[in-house]
């Protein structure tokens, strides 16, 4: 069964063709042809997803599946959320953005956070979301030098190391997106 994944990201791809059985023919958007950036312009992260999924429906008509992820910090009522990539100006700014989260959090005691992936997977034209979460807490300074993102500030629940500390294997399998995609395997099979 062919499946696009509405992205371009290598391990997102890696790690989904891992995830669901051989059967499923993963398909990225470089490799269907899709150039076109989609804009996210939704307020959450099921609307993101979705927003997506759709895109690749309606121009296509195939059977597709998108992800958005959050990381929601509680005493700041859920920010970044929605604007994880984006929260200190410039997409992508890594740094940036883990700085911003230190600061906002600096002297606070509540320092607990979740990561959160909405899958929004369209089959024949019907809608199904699936998500996946990682409970933690925001560390008080960047530790270790692996993963991407806010990996050096995020200790995951039931672990002393931040993400960017421990290795890849254990993040992989405890991950937000990887429950997310052990969901989506469950709608799928
Ligand atoms: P996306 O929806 O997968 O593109 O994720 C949005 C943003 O969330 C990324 O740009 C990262 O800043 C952050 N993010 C997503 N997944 C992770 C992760 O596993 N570790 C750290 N940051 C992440």
């Amino acid at each position: 069964m062919k499946l696009v994944f509405a992205t371009n990201n290598s391990h997102k791809l890696e790690e989904v063709r891992k995830i669901l059985p051989s059967t499923f023919q993963i398909i990225s958007l470089a490799e269907l042809g899709c150039v076109e950036d989609i804009a996210e312009t939704g307020e959450t992260l099921e609307a993101n997803s979705l927003i997506k999924a759709q895109y690749i429906w309606d121009k296509y008509q195939m059977d597709c599946f998108a992800d958005d992820t959050g990381l929601e910090i509680e005493a700041l009522n859920g920010q970044p959320g929605v604007y994880t990539a984006r929260w200190a100006g410039e997409a992508h700014n890594d740094a940036a953005n883990r700085l911003k989260a230190l600061t906002l959090l600096q002297g606070c005691s509540n320092r607990q956070a979740r990561f959160r992936t909405v899958v929004t997977l369209i089959r024949g034209g019907q809608i199904e979301q699936v998500e996946g979460v990682v409970q933690g807490t925001i560390a008080s300074e960047e530790r270790g030098d692996g993963g991407f993102g806010y990996d050096p500030i995020f200790i995951p629940e039931g672990h002393t190391e931040t993400f960017a500390e421990l290795p890849a294997s254990v993040k992989n399998s405890i991950s937000h997106r990887a429950r997310a995609m052990e969901q989506l395997k469950n709608v799928l099979i």
